[in-house]
């Protein structure tokens, strides 16, 4: 299996390029974020404990996600591969999703990180606001939360994958396609 973290701060395209990664190379697309808005959208209790959280801007319990992201992987047993996009967040996340790996003789191949500056990031995710209608994108202050729980609690995950030598660090800012050929060629190495 390939089996990829796509990293970065809210707004670095993760979005973007898993769409076009999954094309590429048959893999499914595993966002917690995603997984989130659905259970919010079908109106269930995780989903409603969730929106209060995302829409201050923190992260949901490490728990939550986990529990998630486990079922996903049982579900998908016959998969080429995931891409794990918004996940993991934390790194009793990172080490949750290596033991769950670990009970399907899988783990990951590699982690790649889109480098963005804050001042693209908060841009780009106001002008997503507008478009998408994300709650989480309205609002300049919680943008700001979103950027400040990655700072604190996420971003040491790339530390996690480096000590594994599985960090890759990709620019983020560029054309779209030149950004998803720099994924794929690393991809690819
Ligand atoms: P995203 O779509 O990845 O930007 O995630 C939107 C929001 O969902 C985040 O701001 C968090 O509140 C929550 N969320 C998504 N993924 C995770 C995760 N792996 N751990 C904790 N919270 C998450």
């Amino acid at each position: 299996m390939l089996n990829i973290v796509l990293f970065g701060p809210p707004g670095a395209g993760k979005g973007t390029q898993s769409q076009k990664l999954i094309e590429k190379y048959g893999l499914i697309h595993l966002s917690t974020g995603d997984l989130l808005r659905s259970e919010i959208a079908g109106g269930t209790a995780l989903g409603l404990e969730a929106k209060k959280l995302m829409d201050q801007g923190l992260l949901v319990p490490d728990a939550v996600v986990i529990g998630m992201i486990d079922s996903k992987l049982n579900a998908n047993k016959e998969a080429a591969g995931f891409i794990f996009d918004g996940f993991p967040r934390t790194i009793a996340q990172a080490e949750a999703l290596d033991a769950l790996l670990a009970g399907h003789d899988e783990d990951i191949s590699c982690m790649l990180s889109l480098r963005v500056t804050e001042e693209e990031l908060t841009k780009r995710l106001l002008l997503r606001g507008k478009n998408s209608g994300r709650p989480d994108d309205q609002d300049e202050s919680i943008i700001r939360k979103r950027i400040h729980e990655y700072e604190s609690k996420t971003a040491a995950v790339a530390g996690y994958y480096e000590k594994q030598d599985k960090l890759r660090e990709i620019e983020g800012i560029g054309a779209i396609d030149s950004i998803f050929a720099a994924l794929c060629a690393e991809i690819e190495a």
